[in-house]
């Protein structure tokens, strides 16, 4: 046994800041490795050569602010993790490693009001075939991660899955598929997706913003989801846009998404377009349909000002948008962007607004993240059953 504060230890505990950082940050390079943990840029750079050594780390050669840099993440290990996220109308799976080396990804459309078993039974097949057709086993997998919507987490509802508000989705999925399950907000896991892997990888401090059946936002602070105490964090579609409007449904009167839900949006376009979902809305927009591209510019017009006055209170690096909304593009960004100029506090705008780059995987890659990080560290992250 070690004595405490013996040389060993100490770098052992170092090197345990350092793959924390690492972890957080998806990728990262030394020089910010060493601000990430206040550690001394020759301490870094001799952990990081020892855990390359031990295929813990990989490094590659990378530029930032035009110099030079070694870039610093994790090795691909045979250790997967797998992510499934369960929409009222999908059901998207991704099974990867630590590195986010994707193995398999998979997309299968769902029913209206699908049933929590067939869909859960799915998801257990699903990961059969995923791991067969890599060549793992199951053994291999170590924990499966859920992204759902809020209501499914929480008593504020909305973006419903009719029919599941009583189902314990963890323990029933653990039972199907044999593995620890852990459970988390939708738009919580693809923050967490796109600061490992994807928009705000290197972001302390950004908002992820998903819009499609609901509006729903995640705010990431030093690299970590900031959740709520008593309830969730990043409830920006509860934020009040009407004082005579409707009654949400979390009880309160004239939310954000009251207003522009994807019900109120198919409402707007009933008596002319007749029944359509947000997908037939978008792409109807990207075939220049006058009428759907109205109701999608209006919506960024209403979702802007309510994001900017947010943001306001967090000054974050970057704000990305996803969900289905976000790949009308510039229709939704566009309005989304003036409202962020229109408040100059915020710094330049168009800094601000960053794309998604993992689109409507990144529920998934997150959750698949989440599952990871559930049995590395036990604790906040989730549910874990199994
Ligand atoms: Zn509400």
């Amino acid at each position: 046994m070690r004595a405490p504060g013996s040389q060993s230890s100490l770098r052992e505990a170092n090197s345990q800041r350092i793959l924390e950082a690492v972890r957080t940050f998806g990728a990262i390079t030394q020089v910010e490795l060493a601000a990430a943990t206040g550690l001394s840029a020759a301490t870094v750079s001799n952990i990081v050569k020892q855990l390359e050594c031990d295929s813990v780390l990989v490094t590659s050669a990378t530029t930032r602010s035009g110099r030079r840099a070694q870039q610093v993440s994790l090795a691909p290990t045979s250790q997967l993790a797998f992510g499934v996220h369960i929409t009222a109308r999908s059901l998207r799976t991704y099974l990867g490693d630590i590195s986010n080396t994707v193995q398999h990804s998979s997309e299968l459309p769902l029913p209206v009001d699908h049933r929590f078993d067939t869909t859960l039974d799915r998801a257990a097949l699903l990961l059969g075939e995923a791991v067969e057709e890599v060549g793992a086993t199951l053994d291999d997998v170590v924990a499966v991660g859920v992204a759902l919507p809020p209501n499914l987490l929480a008593t504020m509802t909305g973006g419903a899955l009719h029919g599941w508000e009583d189902v314990d989705v963890a323990e029933t999925l653990s039972r199907r598929a044999n593995r620890p399950v852990v459970l988390e907000q939708q738009a919580d896991a693809a923050a967490m997706a796109e600061a490992r892997f994807g928009s705000l990888r290197g972001s302390s401090c950004a908002i992820y913003v998903r819009a499609e059946e609901t509006i729903e936002a995640a705010i990431l602070i030093r690299g970590q989801l900031h959740r709520g105490i008593r309830g969730p964090a990043g409830a920006l579609g509860h934020v009040q846009v009407d004082p005579s409007g409707p009654i949400c449904r979390c009880g309160a009167r004239g939310c954000l998404n009251t207003a522009v839900s994807e019900d109120a949006l198919a409402d707007l376009l009933r008596l002319s377009h007749g029944p359509m979902n947000l997908r037939q809305i978008v792409a109807s927009a990207q075939r220049g349909d006058a009428g759907c591209r109205q109701v999608i510019a209006d919506t960024g017009a209403v979702v802007g000002p309510v994001l900017a006055n947010s943001a306001l209170m967090l000054h974050p690096e970057a704000i990305v948008i996803g969900g289905a909304l976000a790949t009308a593009g510039e229709l939704f960004l566009g309005p989304i962007r003036d409202a962020l100029r229109a408040r100059p506090l915020l710094g330049s705008a168009d800094e601000l607004l960053v794309a998604s780059e993992l689109t409507r995987h990144a529920e998934a890659i997150g959750a698949a993240a989440l599952a990871y990080d559930s049995v590395q560290t036990p604790g906040p992250a989730g549910r874990i059953v199994g």
